[in-house]
């Protein structure tokens, strides 16, 4: 077992519907670590650099109108093997195969507005986490 960093972006609908304490209370709940957070609102070119391995995909546009449509909450994960720990926690893409007990399952509406990102590999939460986080901010 590995000490991992992971990144998690609660996003818009999730902040809109006052759930940012419930979410970090499944996260901590999960024995996961908030090392840093932040709440920021993206603005266009952040969110279309942060997700730029979907620029090709047709939900691109309606992706980036979202993640900027309000203020989202940033952070910085830490926990043993805590990239898959918080995408199993998250669930699925699409919260209609969400597993009970999950954060999609409970906050998300669809497969777009699904309430929270997580790095899917440590070498992507590396490159999020400096994307957002100047390495001052961490412990
Ligand atoms: P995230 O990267 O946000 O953690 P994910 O890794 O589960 O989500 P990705 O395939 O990376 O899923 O998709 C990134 C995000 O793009 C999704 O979380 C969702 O907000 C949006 N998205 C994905 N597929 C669709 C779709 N078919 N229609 C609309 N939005 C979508
Ligand atoms: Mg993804």
């Amino acid at each position: 077992m590995a000490t991992e960093r992971t990144f998690s972006i609660i996003k818009p609908d999730a902040v809109e519907a006052n759930n940012v304490g419930n979410i970090l209370a499944m996260i901590e709940g999960a024995g996961l670590k908030i090392k840093a957070m932040r709440m920021v609102h993206l603005s266009r070119p952040m969110a279309e650099g942060f997700y730029a391995v979907h620029k090709e995909r047709p939900f691109f546009g309606e992706l980036v109108d979202f993640m900027t449509r309000g203020p989202v909450v940033v952070s910085v994960l830490e926990g043993e093997n805590a990239v898959v720990a918080y995408r199993t926690l998250m669930g699925a893409t699409n919260p209609a195969n969400a597993d009970a007990g999950t954060i999609r399952k409970q906050y998300a509406k669809d497969i777009g507005e699904n309430a929270v990102h997580g790095s899917d590999s440590l070498e992507n939460a590396g490159i999020e986490i400096n994307y957002f986080f100047p390495g001052y901010e961490l412990g």
